[in-house]
């Protein structure tokens, strides 16, 4: 990957360049910046043409991109799409405690007691979910589920170890597309890949599942 910087309208955007095997270009925008696909030898200055050309479609993209948490003192954090502020408390204590809007830290590393305030959070919330799931919509054992830190990926069914990983970062969206997610990793029981039959399952319990997929496609993982 190669990193440059290229000035559109006032202000000067850094973007990423993947070379690969392939045949045109492609861009986007990733955690707020510009990320390229371009075929090997692609001359710069292309790269930069379509950048121009573009720039209507990219910018907005860039400047509505903001992350889900700001881990410092009156930084913030969005729990299932609620916005709270972050209050620094150090008593030493792993712990987090809401109040109201707010989010008290009892401990001087901020992210990491953050984190794992979150984690529990989110397989609380998914592991309900899921034992409802399982009471009406799945025949099945009850998985084990973990929570993990992915990039790319929103969840992940081991379905031969009756195991589901899911991303932290879920902890930050609309719990009905956290929904989506735990249908679709349930689903993975039923049908391994990703077949028609596949979301036909997910269509039955799910009959809405094709907008929450897209509103999850706006969502930065
Ligand atoms: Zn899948």
């Amino acid at each position: 990957m190669k990193s440059y910087e290229i000035q559109l309208g006032q202000e000067v955007y850094h973007y990423d360049v993947i070379y690969k095997r392939m045949t045109s270009l492609r861009m986007r925008v990733k955690e707020g910046r510009i990320v390229v696909s371009a075929p090997y030898y692609t001359p710069r200055a292309l790269i930069e043409d379509n950048l121009r050309q573009y720039q209507e479609k990219l910018i907005p993209l860039i400047q509505n991109y903001e992350s889900y948490a700001c881990y410092c003192d009156q930084g913030y954090v969005d729990i299932f799409a609620c916005r709270y502020v972050l209050v620094s408390r150090d008593v030493g204590k792993w712990q987090c405690e809401k109040h109201g809007q707010s989010l008290y830290v009892y401990h001087r590393q901020i992210e990491q007691c953050v984190e794992k305030y979150l984690k529990q959070v989110l397989l609380d919330y998914i592991e309900e979910k899921v034992i409802a799931y399982l009471a009406y919509d799945f025949d099945l054992d009850m998985p084990h589920i973990e929570i993990k830190k992915y990039k790319g990926r929103w969840g992940s069914c081991y379905y031969q170890q009756n195991r589901i990983s899911f991303n932290l970062s879920l902890v930050h969206l609309e719990k009905d597309l956290i929904d989506y997610v735990i249908v679709h990793e349930l689903t993975h029981f039923l049908q391994a890949n990703h077949s028609s039959q596949f979301y036909q399952e997910i269509e039955k319990r799910m009959p809405d599942y094709k907008q929450r997929i897209k509103r999850l496609k706006e969502k930065h993982v």
